[in-house]
């Protein structure tokens, strides 16, 4: 008789920055049961929609079952010497910076890091950037701006201690969905926790709301300068904590003096009566957390946005204590890791600055490197530029799909067909971008990959594999050490995973001399037993110190030279993209609640399709009664880069002059509905994430 065999398998989700642990029952081996984590301190046993119906979008369809060179199945022996040799050659004809790599949030921890370590240390390049830029980048930089290194100073159990919970350009009902049930819970517990929404959108998360502001797009900046403008003229300032624990506090207030109540009634495009009443909120609650996310940062002015709010909490002392802060809230499941490990152009590994020489010299002594890079490589919006204008020449594109996700698709269209060498790594079969591959490598999925995540509260987490690697694909680590080797290069001998965080975590304690807050020095000489068992842990992880589980900037000292934060005087931006006569609608974009980015994934699940089963423009009424747009007619967005056609969706959940379209849809999924077309290629000047939340577009009836 067949005796049955069952078993479990803990990991993570695969697709929000939440990081929710799952539990999944094995049946012989094969996935049966998918469950939330009780004992994962993201969710305590919690999913989402698309957690849950995780295991539809695991098995054979759309998969590559080799590698490919121009279309023709090849051996991995045959892939790999094609695109190591064709690398050497591109960077002894023409440097190190005419090649790159264009990585992705989906990359374990594992695999960022030997990417990072192939291009910075050994290609000498910093040309390596992650979709990750489009994400959080903006986030990146104003931590560091005001605190000396990129730490999110906040835990996902400060959500549920606050008295005062603003959500500003988020709408977590439907992209971070676990964390708004926590606050759903949070404040059915707390009668006196108040929420306040801020957005130009009423979107599902504004019902949590006790006060909802409906600010004009891209305000947010003079919204929080008026609060600093505010706690200072009412006397809400946290004066000890402004001078013993902050510098440049003088320069700030002088820019927001003339930031009245009124001029931001009148700038935001608010009621006067409900400016007061939130900065009277914030001023006299206890406790506040500003919860903010892609529509703080997707702009191009988002560092001052996340500064501007910064500064509101640093005037208040609102930071550092329970349930206070501002909380950047990623997208994706590995945007953390990856920005640890160097994942951006402009950074090195364990938070060290690349322009910095002290800072490389560290790095490469510690991997023992041939050269590192000394200067910050293309971000995400100038690489394809570059690869356009013929000087990068090779570009490894890895577990993500610019095709749809970049904004002004024409010109990556245009940058792909131009490039001597395409190379992508992914683990579906078709997409947008894989079109444009000479070289195509089948890599793992979720389910089959093996390393670690960190999600939005600096939580490192296991993602186990259930099942081997589908037929003929291998994990993104092991692809680009068997490409580093066949390029000749040495330090790329790993075996395993384990072997990867190890280095990794020696690296993050290497001449620490506790000026870096990312240490993982306690997870240093893990067993590889103890790997794969790891619990998921909130870093810092420090050798022979107590473990305090969310604890950072302890003493109130940041990582800055003289250890105080720093107010950063802002002066609010319009937008770029700015409508005119020709393109008189701004249109915004963003994620729905059951799909996921360009629907590789999600799409394959049926369940998950019939939420909303079309892509759709939402429109206000009063616009779409002066165009004569009915509920459902087809529309076209047109904008000077491209234009979409897709049903009209009317509803005052947008302001009049303001339309929405999502993300997901592309031509994969047979549509010509591809939002980020009509986004022009303008970004941050700091951060260079791009401006994905205000395009100009026209609408007419298709
Ligand atoms: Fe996955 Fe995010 Fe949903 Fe959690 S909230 S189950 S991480 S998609």
């Amino acid at each position: 008789p067949t005796i049955n065999k069952t078993s479990l398998k803990q990991t993570t989700c695969a697709y929000c920055g939440v990081g929710c642990g799952v539990d999944i029952s094995l049946l012989n081996n094969v996935p049966t049961k998918l469950e939330g984590m009780r004992e994962h301190p993201a969710n305590f046993g919690r999913l989402c929609v698309k957690g849950t119906h995780l295991l539809d979008t695991t098995g054979s369809d759309n998969r590559l079952t080799s590698p490919l060179i121009n279309n023709q199945a090849v051996t991995w022996d045959e892939a790999t010497d094609h695109v190591a040799n064709k690398f050497n050659d591109v960077i002894q004809k023409h440097g190190p910076d005419a090649v790159a790599f264009y990585v992705s949030g989906q990359l374990l921890t594992e695999d960022y890091y030997i990417a990072n370590k192939l291009m910075k240390g050994y290609i000498g390049s910093g040309n390596i950037d992650t979709n990750s830029r489009l994400c959080m980048s903006s986030a990146v930089a104003g931590y560091k701006r005001a605190f000396g290194e990129d730490v999110v100073p906040c835990t996902y159990e400060d959500l549920e201690q606050t008295e005062l919970l603003i959500l500003i350009g988020s709408n977590a009902a439907w992209t971070h969905p676990v964390l708004y049930q926590r606050m759903e819970r949070a404040k059915q517990l707390n009668p006196n926790m108040k929420v306040v929404v801020i957005d130009p959108r009423k979107t599902d998360t504004a019902e949590l709301a006790d006060t909802f502001l409906n600010i004009k797009p891209g305000s947010d900046a003079a919204l929080y300068n008026g609060l600093l403008n505010y706690l200072n003229e009412h006397n809400h300032l946290d004066t000890q904590f402004i001078a013993q624990h902050t510098n440049g506090f003088e320069s700030a207030l002088q820019e927001v003096q003339k930031w009245s109540c009124e001029a931001v009634s009148d700038f935001c495009d608010i009621a006067i009566d409900q400016v007061t009443e939130f900065y009277a909120l914030f001023a006299n609650s206890p406790s506040a957390i500003s919860f903010y996310s892609m529509g703080i940062n997707q702009s191009s002015s988002g560092v001052d946005k996340c500064n501007a709010i910064i500064n509101a909490h640093l005037a208040s002392g609102k930071l550092l204590k329970p349930g206070s802060g501002p909380f950047s809230i990623t997208g994706q499941p590995n945007a953390m890791g990856g920005r640890e490990v160097g994942g951006l152009a402009n950074q090195l590994a364990a938070h060290l600055d690349i322009e910095n020489e002290a800072h490389q010299s560290l790095v490469q002594r510690f991997w023992l490197s041939p050269t590192i890079a000394n200067k910050a490589g293309s971000n995400a919006i100038d690489m394809f530029d570059e690869i356009a204008a013929g000087k990068i020449k090779a570009v490894w594109i890895m577990a993500t799909n610019p095709m749809v996700s970049l904004p002004n698709n024409a010109a990556i269209k245009k940058a792909l067909e131009t490039c001597e060498l395409v190379v992508v790594s992914d683990c579906i079969a078709k997409s947008d971008t894989l079109k444009f591959a000479d070289v195509a490598f089948p890599s793992t999925g979720w389910g089959e990959k093996n390393g670690t995540v960190t999600n939005s509260e600096r939580r490192i987490s296991r993602q186990r594999p259930l099942v081997a690697p589908y037929s003929g694909a291998k994990n993104d680590w092991q692809i680009m050490c068997e490409v580093a080797k066949k390029m000749r290069f040495e330090g790329f001998d790993f075996t395993d995973p384990s072997g990867i965080f190890e280095e990794w975590a020696q690296l993050t304690d290497f001449e620490n001399n506790g000026s870096r807050l990312l240490n993982l020095s306690g997870l240093v000489g893990l067993t590889k037993s103890q790997y794969d068992n790891l619990k998921p842990i909130m870093w810092p992880v420090v050798k022979n110190q107590p473990y305090k589980n969310g604890q950072v900037f302890t003493n109130n000292q940041f990582s800055t030279a003289d250890k105080k934060a720093r107010f950063i005087p802002i002066t609010p931006q319009l937008p770029v993209q700015q409508t005119s006569i020709d393109y008189p609608f701004v249109m915004n974009s963003g994620r729905i609640r059951d799909q996921w980015h360009t629907m590789s994934r999600t799409g394959k699940s049926t369940a998950l399709s019939s939420h909303i089963t079309r892509p759709y423009i939402e429109i206000n009424p009063l616009d779409a009664s002066k165009l004569a747009i009915k509920q459902n007619d087809l529309i076209s967005a047109i904008a000077q880069t491209g234009q979409v056609t897709a049903h009209a969706k009317v509803t005052d959940a947008v302001r009049k002059g303001e339309c929405f379209m999502p993300i997901h849809w592309n031509k994969q999924f047979a549509s010509s509905a591809t939002v980020s077309g009509l986004y022009q290629s303008v970004v941050d000047p700091l951060s260079g994430q791009a401006e994905c939340k205000h395009g100009a577009v026209n609408i007419v009836k298709a």
